[in-house]
Protein backbone atom coordinates (compact mmCIF):
# COMPACT_ATOMS: atom_id res chain seq x y z
CA UNK A 1 0.00 0.00 0.00
CA UNK A 2 2.66 2.30 1.42
CA UNK A 3 1.35 5.60 -0.77
CA UNK A 4 0.77 8.99 0.22
CA UNK A 5 -1.96 11.27 -0.10
CA UNK A 6 -1.85 13.74 -3.28
CA UNK A 7 -2.27 16.81 -0.44
CA UNK A 8 0.88 15.85 1.15
CA UNK A 9 4.42 16.84 -0.06
CA UNK A 10 6.36 14.21 -1.05
CA UNK A 11 8.05 13.06 1.92
CA UNK A 12 9.59 9.13 1.90
CA UNK A 13 7.91 6.56 4.81
CA UNK A 14 11.31 5.64 7.09
CA UNK A 15 12.70 2.20 6.77
CA UNK A 16 10.72 -0.29 8.94
CA UNK A 17 12.65 -3.21 9.35
CA UNK A 18 12.50 -5.15 12.37
CA UNK A 19 15.86 -5.08 13.44
CA UNK A 20 17.76 -7.73 15.89
CA UNK A 21 21.51 -6.17 16.40
CA UNK A 22 21.86 -6.17 12.25
CA UNK A 23 19.75 -9.02 11.49
CA UNK A 24 16.73 -8.20 8.95
CA UNK A 25 13.55 -10.41 10.99
CA UNK A 26 11.44 -11.22 8.20
CA UNK A 27 7.58 -10.16 8.55
CA UNK A 28 4.61 -12.31 7.35
CA UNK A 29 1.67 -9.81 8.79
CA UNK A 30 1.10 -6.11 8.79
CA UNK A 31 -1.49 -4.16 10.25
CA UNK A 32 -2.66 -0.65 8.20
CA UNK A 33 -1.54 3.03 9.49
CA UNK A 34 -4.77 5.33 9.36
CA UNK A 35 -4.86 8.89 8.76
CA UNK A 36 -7.03 10.20 11.64
CA UNK A 37 -7.87 13.16 8.58
CA UNK A 38 -9.43 10.97 5.80
CA UNK A 39 -10.00 7.62 7.89
CA UNK A 40 -7.93 6.29 4.95
CA UNK A 41 -5.10 3.86 5.35
CA UNK A 42 -1.85 5.02 3.96
CA UNK A 43 0.80 2.21 5.09
CA UNK A 44 1.21 -0.98 6.49
CA UNK A 45 3.11 -1.79 9.71
CA UNK A 46 4.98 -4.40 10.21
CA UNK A 47 2.95 -6.88 13.58
CA UNK A 48 5.47 -8.15 15.04
CA UNK A 49 5.41 -11.96 17.04
CA UNK A 50 6.31 -13.09 19.99
CA UNK A 51 9.30 -14.87 18.08
CA UNK A 52 9.98 -10.93 17.20
CA UNK A 53 10.30 -9.99 20.61
CA UNK A 54 12.32 -12.45 21.67
CA UNK A 55 14.89 -12.35 18.90
CA UNK A 56 14.67 -8.50 19.38
CA UNK A 57 15.27 -8.63 23.21
CA UNK A 58 18.19 -10.81 23.20
CA UNK A 59 19.71 -8.81 20.50
CA UNK A 60 19.18 -5.59 23.07
CA UNK A 61 20.75 -7.81 26.04
CA UNK A 62 24.28 -8.86 24.00
CA UNK A 63 24.26 -4.90 22.52
CA UNK A 64 24.27 -4.01 26.80
CA UNK A 65 27.03 -6.11 27.63
CA UNK A 66 28.79 -5.75 24.30
CA UNK A 67 32.16 -3.61 25.16
CA UNK A 68 30.91 -1.21 22.23
CA UNK A 69 28.35 -0.16 24.41
CA UNK A 70 28.98 -0.93 27.81
CA UNK A 71 32.91 0.66 27.88
CA UNK A 72 32.03 3.59 25.77
CA UNK A 73 33.62 6.70 27.36
CA UNK A 74 30.42 8.82 28.86
CA UNK A 75 32.63 11.14 26.78
CA UNK A 76 31.99 9.61 23.44
CA UNK A 77 28.15 8.61 24.31
CA UNK A 78 27.40 12.04 24.68
CA UNK A 79 28.94 12.70 21.42
CA UNK A 80 26.79 10.17 19.70
CA UNK A 81 23.86 11.41 21.77
CA UNK A 82 24.46 15.08 20.30
CA UNK A 83 25.20 13.82 16.87
CA UNK A 84 22.00 11.84 16.68
CA UNK A 85 19.57 14.99 17.83
CA UNK A 86 21.76 16.83 14.76
CA UNK A 87 20.31 14.04 12.43
CA UNK A 88 17.37 15.03 14.24
CA UNK A 89 17.38 18.43 13.55
CA UNK A 90 18.55 18.34 9.65
CA UNK A 91 15.08 16.06 9.49
CA UNK A 92 12.53 18.13 11.25
CA UNK A 93 10.15 18.82 8.02
CA UNK A 94 9.95 15.13 7.38
CA UNK A 95 9.73 13.87 10.96
CA UNK A 96 7.14 16.50 11.79
CA UNK A 97 5.03 15.51 8.15
CA UNK A 98 5.37 11.49 9.79
CA UNK A 99 4.02 12.59 13.03
CA UNK A 100 1.29 14.83 11.76
CA UNK A 101 0.74 12.30 8.98
CA UNK A 102 0.30 9.65 12.13
CA UNK A 103 -1.43 11.61 14.20
CA UNK A 104 -3.73 13.71 12.53
CA UNK A 105 -2.27 16.75 14.49
CA UNK A 106 -1.72 20.29 12.70
CA UNK A 107 1.99 20.14 10.42
CA UNK A 108 2.50 22.98 11.86
CA UNK A 109 2.28 21.86 15.31
CA UNK A 110 4.44 19.20 14.95
CA UNK A 111 7.01 21.16 13.39
CA UNK A 112 6.86 23.87 16.31
CA UNK A 113 6.19 21.37 19.11
CA UNK A 114 6.62 17.88 18.62
CA UNK A 115 10.35 17.93 16.66
CA UNK A 116 11.90 20.99 18.70
CA UNK A 117 10.69 19.41 22.24
CA UNK A 118 11.94 15.92 21.59
CA UNK A 119 14.94 17.80 20.58
CA UNK A 120 15.51 19.74 23.47
CA UNK A 121 15.04 16.54 25.56
CA UNK A 122 17.60 14.69 23.82
CA UNK A 123 19.75 17.68 23.72
CA UNK A 124 19.85 18.15 27.72
CA UNK A 125 20.13 14.35 28.59
CA UNK A 126 23.03 14.44 25.85
CA UNK A 127 24.93 15.82 28.71
CA UNK A 128 24.62 13.75 31.20
CA UNK A 129 26.92 10.46 30.35
CA UNK A 130 29.45 12.17 32.09
CA UNK A 131 28.13 13.49 35.02
CA UNK A 132 26.42 9.94 35.98
CA UNK A 133 29.34 9.26 38.53
CA UNK A 134 28.87 7.19 42.33
CA UNK A 135 30.36 8.50 44.88
CA UNK A 136 33.55 7.77 47.50
CA UNK A 137 32.26 7.94 51.23
CA UNK A 138 33.63 7.12 54.47
CA UNK A 139 31.86 4.03 56.23
CA UNK A 140 29.77 5.30 58.73
CA UNK A 141 30.25 2.20 62.13
CA UNK A 142 33.61 1.31 60.88
CA UNK A 143 37.58 2.67 61.04
CA UNK A 144 38.78 4.01 57.67
CA UNK A 145 40.61 1.54 56.52
CA UNK A 146 38.31 0.59 54.20
CA UNK A 147 37.25 1.80 51.08
CA UNK A 148 33.73 2.41 50.06
CA UNK A 149 32.41 3.79 47.19
CA UNK A 150 29.27 3.45 44.86
CA UNK A 151 29.27 2.71 41.36
CA UNK A 152 26.09 3.35 39.13
CA UNK A 153 25.19 0.82 36.84
CA UNK A 154 22.81 1.01 33.80
CA UNK A 155 19.31 -1.32 34.80
CA UNK A 156 20.03 -3.43 31.99
CA UNK A 157 17.62 -3.66 29.05
CA UNK A 158 14.74 -1.02 28.81
CA UNK A 159 11.33 -1.52 27.38
CA UNK A 160 9.74 1.56 26.36
CA UNK A 161 5.92 1.45 25.57
CA UNK A 162 4.14 4.80 24.27
CA UNK A 163 1.00 6.27 23.01
CA UNK A 164 0.23 8.24 20.56
CA UNK A 165 -1.07 11.40 21.16
CA UNK A 166 3.10 12.61 21.24
CA UNK A 167 4.54 9.85 19.84
CA UNK A 168 8.34 11.47 19.22
CA UNK A 169 8.16 13.45 22.45
CA UNK A 170 7.17 10.93 24.54
CA UNK A 171 9.34 8.03 22.84
CA UNK A 172 12.45 10.30 23.98
CA UNK A 173 11.74 11.01 27.66
CA UNK A 174 12.49 7.72 27.78
CA UNK A 175 15.10 7.38 25.18
CA UNK A 176 17.50 10.24 25.92
CA UNK A 177 18.03 9.72 29.10
CA UNK A 178 17.80 5.95 29.28
CA UNK A 179 20.80 5.87 26.57
CA UNK A 180 22.85 8.52 28.67
CA UNK A 181 22.42 6.27 31.58
CA UNK A 182 24.20 3.48 29.00
CA UNK A 183 20.89 1.27 28.84
CA UNK A 184 19.74 -0.52 25.60
CA UNK A 185 15.85 0.49 24.49
CA UNK A 186 13.31 -1.15 22.78
CA UNK A 187 10.70 0.81 21.84
CA UNK A 188 6.84 -0.12 20.99
CA UNK A 189 5.07 2.82 19.43
CA UNK A 190 1.69 2.98 19.45
CA UNK A 191 -0.09 1.44 16.18
CA UNK A 192 -2.03 4.15 15.07
CA UNK A 193 1.15 6.24 15.43
CA UNK A 194 4.75 4.03 14.74
CA UNK A 195 6.59 6.02 12.13
CA UNK A 196 8.50 8.35 13.94
CA UNK A 197 10.19 5.67 16.18
CA UNK A 198 11.09 4.10 13.13
CA UNK A 199 12.43 7.47 11.76
CA UNK A 200 14.54 7.88 15.16
CA UNK A 201 15.49 4.27 14.79
CA UNK A 202 17.27 5.03 11.45
CA UNK A 203 18.85 8.41 12.26
CA UNK A 204 20.18 6.67 15.20
CA UNK A 205 22.02 4.27 12.92
CA UNK A 206 23.45 7.11 10.96
CA UNK A 207 24.23 8.73 14.18
CA UNK A 208 26.90 5.74 14.76
CA UNK A 209 24.80 3.76 17.62
CA UNK A 210 26.12 0.09 17.88
CA UNK A 211 23.60 -2.32 16.58
CA UNK A 212 20.86 -3.66 19.01
CA UNK A 213 21.05 -0.08 21.57
CA UNK A 214 17.86 0.78 19.98
CA UNK A 215 15.38 -0.98 18.06
CA UNK A 216 11.97 -0.71 17.57
CA UNK A 217 9.03 -3.12 17.06
CA UNK A 218 5.50 -2.65 16.35
CA UNK A 219 2.21 -4.41 17.29
CA UNK A 220 -0.82 -4.08 19.28
CA UNK A 221 -1.31 -4.51 23.12
CA UNK A 222 -0.11 -8.21 23.03
CA UNK A 223 3.47 -7.48 21.73
CA UNK A 224 3.40 -4.39 24.21
CA UNK A 225 2.79 -6.69 26.90
CA UNK A 226 5.22 -10.26 25.30
CA UNK A 227 8.20 -7.25 25.72
CA UNK A 228 7.00 -6.34 28.96
CA UNK A 229 6.95 -9.26 31.06
CA UNK A 230 10.16 -10.58 28.91
CA UNK A 231 12.51 -11.62 31.74
CA UNK A 232 15.53 -10.47 30.20
CA UNK A 233 13.80 -6.61 30.32
CA UNK A 234 14.92 -5.05 33.39
CA UNK A 235 12.69 -1.78 33.17
CA UNK A 236 9.53 -0.59 31.86
CA UNK A 237 9.25 2.69 31.15
CA UNK A 238 5.79 3.36 29.90
CA UNK A 239 3.17 6.07 28.93
CA UNK A 240 -0.49 4.91 28.32
CA UNK A 241 -3.80 4.64 29.82
CA UNK A 242 -4.53 3.52 33.82
CA UNK A 243 -6.20 0.50 32.89
CA UNK A 244 -2.50 -0.40 30.42
CA UNK A 245 -0.45 0.62 33.58
CA UNK A 246 -1.75 -1.35 36.30
CA UNK A 247 -1.39 -4.44 33.53
CA UNK A 248 2.02 -3.19 33.29
CA UNK A 249 2.61 -3.38 37.01
CA UNK A 250 1.08 -7.14 37.54
CA UNK A 251 3.19 -8.22 34.73
CA UNK A 252 6.51 -7.10 36.44
CA UNK A 253 5.46 -8.93 39.74
CA UNK A 254 7.88 -12.36 38.78
CA UNK A 255 11.06 -10.24 38.35
CA UNK A 256 10.38 -7.39 40.16
CA UNK A 257 11.26 -5.61 37.27
CA UNK A 258 11.50 -1.70 37.50
CA UNK A 259 8.22 0.61 36.11
CA UNK A 260 7.98 4.16 35.42
CA UNK A 261 4.71 4.63 34.78
CA UNK A 262 2.58 8.05 33.81
CA UNK A 263 -0.89 7.63 33.30
CA UNK A 264 -4.07 8.97 33.06
CA UNK A 265 -4.95 12.50 33.90
CA UNK A 266 -8.37 14.08 34.91
CA UNK A 267 -6.23 17.57 36.09
CA UNK A 268 -7.82 20.72 37.51
CA UNK A 269 -7.56 24.39 36.19
CA UNK A 270 -8.27 27.01 39.09
CA UNK A 271 -9.20 30.41 37.90
CA UNK A 272 -9.48 33.19 41.39
CA UNK A 273 -11.28 35.89 41.51
CA UNK A 274 -8.05 38.16 40.99
CA UNK A 275 -6.70 36.12 38.05
CA UNK A 276 -5.77 38.53 35.31
CA UNK A 277 -9.01 37.28 32.89
CA UNK A 278 -7.24 38.24 29.59
CA UNK A 279 -4.19 36.07 30.08
CA UNK A 280 -6.10 32.97 31.99
CA UNK A 281 -8.96 32.36 30.07
CA UNK A 282 -7.01 32.03 26.59
CA UNK A 283 -4.83 30.24 28.59
CA UNK A 284 -7.23 27.62 30.09
CA UNK A 285 -8.94 27.00 27.51
CA UNK A 286 -5.33 26.38 25.70
CA UNK A 287 -4.80 24.13 28.60
CA UNK A 288 -7.64 21.98 28.10
CA UNK A 289 -7.84 22.11 23.87
CA UNK A 290 -4.36 21.78 22.91
CA UNK A 291 -3.91 18.35 20.77
CA UNK A 292 -7.59 18.39 20.40
CA UNK A 293 -7.37 17.52 24.50
CA UNK A 294 -5.35 14.59 23.67
CA UNK A 295 -2.99 15.27 25.95
CA UNK A 296 -2.84 13.49 29.87
CA UNK A 297 -1.84 16.53 32.17
CA UNK A 298 -4.62 18.82 29.73
CA UNK A 299 -6.96 21.27 32.29
CA UNK A 300 -10.32 19.10 32.03
CA UNK A 301 -11.97 20.28 35.49
CA UNK A 302 -11.99 24.34 35.54
CA UNK A 303 -13.48 25.47 38.59
CA UNK A 304 -13.46 29.47 38.80
CA UNK A 305 -14.32 31.42 41.86
CA UNK A 306 -18.37 32.51 41.51
CA UNK A 307 -17.85 36.42 40.77
CA UNK A 308 -15.83 35.30 37.45
CA UNK A 309 -17.51 32.39 36.78
CA UNK A 310 -19.76 33.85 33.75
CA UNK A 311 -17.07 35.78 32.04
CA UNK A 312 -14.81 33.10 31.77
CA UNK A 313 -16.80 30.13 30.80
CA UNK A 314 -18.47 32.81 27.93
CA UNK A 315 -14.85 33.45 27.27
CA UNK A 316 -13.68 30.24 26.74
CA UNK A 317 -16.70 29.07 25.03
CA UNK A 318 -15.79 32.16 22.92
CA UNK A 319 -12.43 30.77 21.94
CA UNK A 320 -13.31 27.18 21.87
CA UNK A 321 -15.46 28.54 18.96
CA UNK A 322 -12.64 30.19 17.11
CA UNK A 323 -10.32 27.23 17.09
CA UNK A 324 -10.03 26.41 13.28
CA UNK A 325 -10.80 22.85 12.72
CA UNK A 326 -9.01 21.26 9.94
CA UNK A 327 -6.72 18.56 8.68
CA UNK A 328 -3.15 18.45 9.40
CA UNK A 329 -1.59 18.86 5.97
CA UNK A 330 -3.92 22.72 6.59
CA UNK A 331 -1.04 25.13 7.56
CA UNK A 332 -4.01 27.16 9.20
CA UNK A 333 -5.63 24.62 11.22
CA UNK A 334 -5.46 24.71 14.85
CA UNK A 335 -7.01 21.62 15.90
CA UNK A 336 -6.99 18.28 14.33
CA UNK A 337 -8.91 15.39 14.65
CA UNK A 338 -9.33 12.74 17.33
CA UNK A 339 -6.74 9.41 16.87
CA UNK A 340 -8.75 7.02 16.17
CA UNK A 341 -12.75 5.94 14.76
CA UNK A 342 -12.90 3.70 18.03
CA UNK A 343 -11.60 6.66 20.41
CA UNK A 344 -14.09 9.18 19.00
CA UNK A 345 -16.87 6.66 19.06
CA UNK A 346 -16.13 6.63 22.89
CA UNK A 347 -15.94 10.44 23.33
CA UNK A 348 -18.88 10.72 21.79
CA UNK A 349 -21.08 7.84 23.66
CA UNK A 350 -19.28 9.85 27.33
CA UNK A 351 -20.73 12.98 25.73
CA UNK A 352 -24.15 11.85 24.71
CA UNK A 353 -24.41 10.27 28.42
CA UNK A 354 -23.82 13.45 30.14
CA UNK A 355 -26.31 15.54 27.88
CA UNK A 356 -28.88 12.49 28.21
CA UNK A 357 -28.19 12.74 32.40
CA UNK A 358 -29.11 16.93 31.73
CA UNK A 359 -25.77 18.09 31.97
CA UNK A 360 -25.58 21.73 29.47
CA UNK A 361 -23.06 22.62 27.55
CA UNK A 362 -22.39 26.42 26.83
CA UNK A 363 -23.33 26.98 23.13
CA UNK A 364 -23.31 26.88 20.50
CA UNK A 365 -20.73 24.27 19.64
CA UNK A 366 -19.32 24.47 15.82
CA UNK A 367 -19.60 22.25 13.55
CA UNK A 368 -16.76 19.95 12.17
CA UNK A 369 -15.34 18.79 8.91
CA UNK A 370 -17.21 16.01 6.87
CA UNK A 371 -14.26 13.30 7.14
CA UNK A 372 -12.14 12.56 9.51
CA UNK A 373 -13.01 11.93 13.26
CA UNK A 374 -13.33 15.87 14.63
CA UNK A 375 -14.73 16.61 17.89
CA UNK A 376 -15.17 20.26 18.31
CA UNK A 377 -13.96 21.95 21.83
CA UNK A 378 -16.50 22.40 24.03
CA UNK A 379 -17.40 23.41 27.69
CA UNK A 380 -19.77 21.79 29.81
CA UNK A 381 -21.20 24.09 32.91
CA UNK A 382 -22.35 23.59 36.44
CA UNK A 383 -20.74 19.61 36.45
CA UNK A 384 -21.42 17.53 39.49
CA UNK A 385 -18.20 16.53 40.87
CA UNK A 386 -19.96 12.87 40.71
CA UNK A 387 -20.53 13.07 36.85
CA UNK A 388 -18.81 10.54 35.05
CA UNK A 389 -17.33 13.71 32.57
CA UNK A 390 -16.39 15.04 35.65
CA UNK A 391 -14.40 11.86 37.12
CA UNK A 392 -13.31 9.90 33.76
CA UNK A 393 -10.27 10.66 31.13
CA UNK A 394 -11.81 11.84 28.52
CA UNK A 395 -9.26 12.39 25.91
CA UNK A 396 -11.00 14.94 23.73
CA UNK A 397 -11.49 18.68 23.36
CA UNK A 398 -14.11 18.87 26.67
CA UNK A 399 -14.24 21.13 29.64
CA UNK A 400 -16.11 20.56 32.88
CA UNK A 401 -16.90 23.87 34.17
CA UNK A 402 -17.90 24.53 38.43
CA UNK A 403 -17.72 27.64 40.33
CA UNK A 404 -16.46 27.87 44.07
CA UNK A 405 -16.64 30.12 46.78
CA UNK A 406 -13.46 29.85 48.91
CA UNK A 407 -10.01 28.55 47.80
CA UNK A 408 -10.55 25.31 50.76
CA UNK A 409 -13.62 24.53 48.33
CA UNK A 410 -11.34 24.69 45.26
CA UNK A 411 -8.61 22.70 46.57
CA UNK A 412 -11.45 19.88 48.15
CA UNK A 413 -12.96 20.01 44.60
CA UNK A 414 -10.16 20.02 42.54
CA UNK A 415 -8.30 17.10 45.05
CA UNK A 416 -11.70 15.32 44.69
CA UNK A 417 -10.49 12.82 41.38
CA UNK A 418 -8.61 9.29 41.38
CA UNK A 419 -5.74 10.97 39.55
CA UNK A 420 -3.25 13.43 40.05
CA UNK A 421 -1.07 14.58 37.49
CA UNK A 422 -1.08 18.40 36.89
CA UNK A 423 -2.96 21.33 38.01
CA UNK A 424 -3.00 25.34 36.44
CA UNK A 425 -3.55 27.93 38.35
CA UNK A 426 -4.64 31.81 37.81
CA UNK A 427 -4.18 34.07 40.31
CA UNK A 428 -2.10 37.13 41.25
CA UNK A 429 -2.54 36.55 45.31
CA UNK A 430 1.39 35.54 46.21
CA UNK A 431 0.66 33.33 49.48
CA UNK A 432 -2.82 32.05 47.55
CA UNK A 433 -0.72 30.35 44.86
CA UNK A 434 1.64 29.00 47.26
CA UNK A 435 -1.34 27.45 49.08
CA UNK A 436 -2.56 25.76 45.98
CA UNK A 437 1.04 24.68 45.34
CA UNK A 438 1.22 22.59 48.41
CA UNK A 439 -2.10 21.46 48.65
CA UNK A 440 -2.88 20.13 45.29
CA UNK A 441 -2.37 16.64 45.10
CA UNK A 442 -1.09 16.37 41.44
CA UNK A 443 2.81 16.05 40.72
CA UNK A 444 2.83 19.34 38.59
CA UNK A 445 1.65 22.84 39.34
CA UNK A 446 1.77 25.45 36.79
CA UNK A 447 0.71 28.83 37.94
CA UNK A 448 0.37 31.72 35.57
CA UNK A 449 1.15 30.06 32.91
CA UNK A 450 -0.29 26.73 31.08
CA UNK A 451 1.67 22.94 29.98
CA UNK A 452 4.81 23.78 31.27
CA UNK A 453 6.46 20.21 31.33
CA UNK A 454 10.44 20.62 31.27
CA UNK A 455 13.38 18.38 31.08
CA UNK A 456 14.56 20.29 33.96
CA UNK A 457 12.15 19.10 36.47
CA UNK A 458 10.58 15.86 37.28
CA UNK A 459 6.86 14.79 35.74
CA UNK A 460 4.56 12.08 36.54
CA UNK A 461 1.45 11.48 38.59
CA UNK A 462 0.09 10.87 42.37
CA UNK A 463 -2.84 8.57 42.73
CA UNK A 464 -4.11 6.43 39.68
CA UNK A 465 -2.26 8.83 37.59
CA UNK A 466 1.23 6.96 37.51
CA UNK A 467 4.22 5.40 39.58
CA UNK A 468 7.76 7.55 39.62
CA UNK A 469 8.65 10.11 37.87
CA UNK A 470 10.47 10.97 34.34
CA UNK A 471 12.35 14.02 33.28
CA UNK A 472 14.84 16.19 35.60
CA UNK A 473 17.92 14.38 37.36
CA UNK A 474 15.28 11.92 39.39
CA UNK A 475 15.04 10.47 36.28
CA UNK A 476 17.99 8.59 36.15
CA UNK A 477 16.91 7.07 39.54
CA UNK A 478 14.83 4.75 36.94
CA UNK A 479 18.23 3.95 34.48
CA UNK A 480 20.92 3.70 36.92
CA UNK A 481 21.34 0.95 39.79
CA UNK A 482 23.26 1.85 42.63
CA UNK A 483 25.58 -0.56 43.60
CA UNK A 484 27.85 0.02 46.81
CA UNK A 485 31.67 -1.64 46.89
CA UNK A 486 33.76 -1.89 49.92
CA UNK A 487 37.77 -2.57 50.17
CA UNK A 488 39.43 -3.65 53.24
CA UNK A 489 43.04 -1.99 53.11
CA UNK A 490 44.51 -3.76 55.72
P1 LIG B 1 -2.93 2.57 26.00
O1 LIG B 1 -2.64 2.25 27.41
O2 LIG B 1 -4.07 1.92 25.34
O3 LIG B 1 -1.67 2.21 25.06
C1 LIG B 1 -0.38 2.75 25.33
C2 LIG B 1 0.65 1.79 24.77
O4 LIG B 1 0.60 0.56 25.50
C3 LIG B 1 0.44 1.41 23.31
O5 LIG B 1 1.70 1.29 22.69
C4 LIG B 1 -0.24 0.06 23.42
O6 LIG B 1 -0.07 -0.76 22.27
C5 LIG B 1 0.48 -0.53 24.61
N1 LIG B 1 -0.24 -1.60 25.32
C6 LIG B 1 -1.57 -1.87 25.32
N2 LIG B 1 -1.82 -2.93 26.15
C7 LIG B 1 -0.63 -3.31 26.68
C8 LIG B 1 -0.24 -4.30 27.63
N3 LIG B 1 -1.12 -5.12 28.19
N4 LIG B 1 1.05 -4.39 27.98
C9 LIG B 1 1.97 -3.54 27.44
N5 LIG B 1 1.67 -2.59 26.53
C10 LIG B 1 0.38 -2.46 26.16
O7 LIG B 1 -3.02 4.16 25.92
P2 LIG B 1 -3.39 5.04 24.65
O8 LIG B 1 -4.84 4.93 24.44
O9 LIG B 1 -2.45 4.73 23.53
O10 LIG B 1 -2.99 6.52 25.18
C11 LIG B 1 -3.88 7.33 25.88
C12 LIG B 1 -3.58 7.26 27.36
O11 LIG B 1 -2.24 7.63 27.62
C13 LIG B 1 -4.41 8.23 28.16
O12 LIG B 1 -4.93 7.60 29.30
C14 LIG B 1 -3.42 9.31 28.58
O13 LIG B 1 -3.73 10.00 29.74
C15 LIG B 1 -2.18 8.53 28.72
N6 LIG B 1 -1.00 9.40 28.63
C16 LIG B 1 -0.30 9.67 29.78
C17 LIG B 1 0.79 10.53 29.73
C18 LIG B 1 1.59 10.85 30.98
O14 LIG B 1 2.70 11.33 30.85
N7 LIG B 1 1.07 10.59 32.16
C19 LIG B 1 1.15 11.11 28.52
C20 LIG B 1 0.41 10.82 27.38
C21 LIG B 1 -0.67 9.96 27.45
Amino acid sequence: MNSLKPHWPAFALPDMTLLAGTTALPVSDYFADIDPCTGQAFADIPAATTEHVNRMVEAAHTALHHPDWRAMAPLHREKLLHRWADLIEQDLPRLAALEARDTGKPLSLAEAVDVPTALNWLRTYAGWPTKLAGKSTALAGCPDHFHAYTRREPVGVVAAITPWNFPMVLAMWKLAPALAAGCTVILKPAPESPLSAFRLAELARQAGFPPGVFAVITGAGDIGAALASHPRVRKVAFTGSTATGQKILQASIPDLKRLTLELGGKSPSIICADANLERAIPEAAMACFFNSGQVCYAGTRLYVQRSRYEQVLEGIASHARQQRLGPSWDRSSQLGPLISAQHHAKVSAMLARAEAAGISVVGPVQTVPDTGYYCAPRIYRDVPATAEIAREEIFGPVLVATPFDDIDEAIALANDSDFGLGAHVWSNNLSETHELARRLDVGSVFVNCVLMADPALPFGGMKRSGLGRENGAEVFAAYLEPKSVVIGLR
